[in-house]
């Protein structure tokens, strides 16, 4: 054995022991965590010693004094945010990934690195519905990849208006307006900030969060001719929804508009047949940003941009150093996304499809959407519990009565740790908020959790 090798082993055993048991545990315990930050930076030891340790020692500190703060995202029972956990084979291709150590900008810093980027893009634009020629980058999360899409669409609306953002930046430019649903994601309002575009004008919503038609084809008619992006949502935070993307897209078309989609969550409808319906007409939009952290159930950070000309995204993205070997044949991982040197991020994704299959995935997705009906369903036998949205897809949206009496019942529901899920305000109301995104969770966690939420309302 080498000494390299005798180098890594005994610290990535120490690893890898304690993330089996991590994960073995996860059956056994409450949701939350049970010490508070300043414990963990106690019990980390705030000074930086002098001198070097012994790695093993240091991953064994590290577990001894993190897993009490840890949440126990990865668990069945963890509904709240949208916060998926990890595939068996996504977390050991993630494993691979970090000892790989590849710099997947370039195919030649890395032919493997680029070589599943290329089949997994692949596979993610045919199971996500999306054109087939587009061109896909793989980010950190859907907050990257909306920022990437919609920079991809401001320098294309701004092109065709005769401006070069590129060459120019944004002083003096035509001003670009941005429409986005009144219930959009708010990472889609930093996106925009980033981009120097200021806050999008909002559209009007209906009473499950989604775009209503006639507000939007009134806010396009109101401004002909001036450089406009369309930002519509598949899967609301709150209620699931998905905005009515077979009229809304057209129409967005007619005026000249570019329309990205946020679909950090729901564009995972498409991959089955039962909740395809819900994404009807997304796959003509010109950009889309997914996560893939969460309905797939990759560790994080994994986020997807999607366009459907490479062309824009390139060069929106990519820039060019001497000292960058690329291949002017290919487009290379770094010019589709905001980074230079990333991680082989696209590997998990590539582990967990590879995995999955077809018909796993979209079992997955019905799977997440029959807990969630089971949820919903279960709710509405407790006294006083009531279900806000129409639960198409995921999420669920509870109240108990007036507003501290949601608050309320969701403290108990933490303080007793058989489940997590979120408080939230939405459509002006406190509500107790249930994401199915985990693929490991199973009838017996939505019973157990529809025990607790009855207990804690009780
Ligand atoms: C989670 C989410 C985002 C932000 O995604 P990150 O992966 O956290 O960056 C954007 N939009 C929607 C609809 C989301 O659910």
């Amino acid at each position: 054995m080498s000494a390299r090798r005798e180098d890594f082993d005994a610290a990535l055993d120490v690893a890898s022991d304690r993330a089996r048991a991590w994960l073995g545990g996860l059956d056994g315990r409450i949701v939350r965590a049970t010490a508070t930050v300043d414990e963990v930076r106690a019990a980390l030891g705030p000074a930086l010693p002098d001198g070097p340790s012994d790695p093993a020692d240091v991953v064994r500190l590290l577990a001894d004094a993190a897993e009490p703060g840890l949440v126990a995202t990865p668990s069945g029972r963890f509904f709240g945010f949208v916060i998926g956990g990890t595939l068996p084979a996504a977390l050991a291709a993630d494993w691979l990934v970090g000892a790989w150590d590849q710099n997947a900008a370039l195919r030649a810093a890395s032919p493997a690195g680029a070589a599943v980027d290329d089949i997994a893009a692949g596979w993610l634009l045919d199971v996500l519905g999306l054109p087939p020629a587009a061109g896909a980058g793989f980010v950190t999360g859907a907050t990257m990849a909306n920022f990437a899409g919609l920079a991809a669409g401001r320098d294309a609306v701004l092109a065709r208006a005769g401006w070069d953002v590129g060459a120019r930046g944004l002083s003096g430019a035509p001003s670009v307006r941005v429409l986005a649903g009144a219930e959009r994601h708010d990472s889609i309002v930093s996106a925009l900030r980033y981009l120097g575009l200021g806050a999008p004008e909002a559209v009007a919503v209906d009473d499950q969060g989604r775009v209503r038609f006639d507000a939007l084809a009134a806010a396009l008619a109101a401004e002909p001719g001036r450089p406009t992006i369309v930002c519509l949502q598949a899967g609301n935070i709150h209620s699931g929804a998905f905005d009515p993307f077979a009229s809304a897209v057209p129409a967005a078309h007619a005026v000249g508009a570019w329309v990205h989609v946020d679909g950090a969550f729901g564009l995972w409808a498409a991959a089955s047949p039962r909740t395809r319906a819900l994404v009807a007409g997304a796959g003509d939009a010109d950009s889309w940003a997914t996560d893939a952290h969460k309905t797939l159930n990759v560790p994080y950070d994994s986020g997807v941009v999607v366009v459907r000309d490479p062309a824009a995204l390139r060069s929106a993205m990519s820039y060019h150093a001497d000292y960058l070997v690329t291949d002017a044949a290919h487009l290379e991982p770094y010019e589709r996304v905001p980074e230079l040197s990333r991680r082989a991020r696209s590997v998990p994704v590539w582990a967990a499809l590879r995995s999955l299959g077809r018909s796993g995935l979209s079992d997955l997705v019905d799977r997440l959407c029959r807990h969630a009906a089971a949820f919903a369903a279960g709710a509405r036998a407790i006294p006083g519990a009531e279900v806000l949205n129409d639960v198409v897809f995921t999420q669920v949206c509870l109240s108990f009565g007036d507003d501290e009496r949601t608050r309320e019942v969701g403290r108990r529901l933490m303080a007793d740790g058989t489940v997590w899920m979120t408080g939230s305000r939405w459509r002006g109301r406190e509500v107790l908020r249930i994401s199915v995104s985990n693929w490991s969770t199973t009838d017996a966690d939505v019973a157990r959790g529809l025990d607790a939420l009855a207990r804690a309302a009780g």
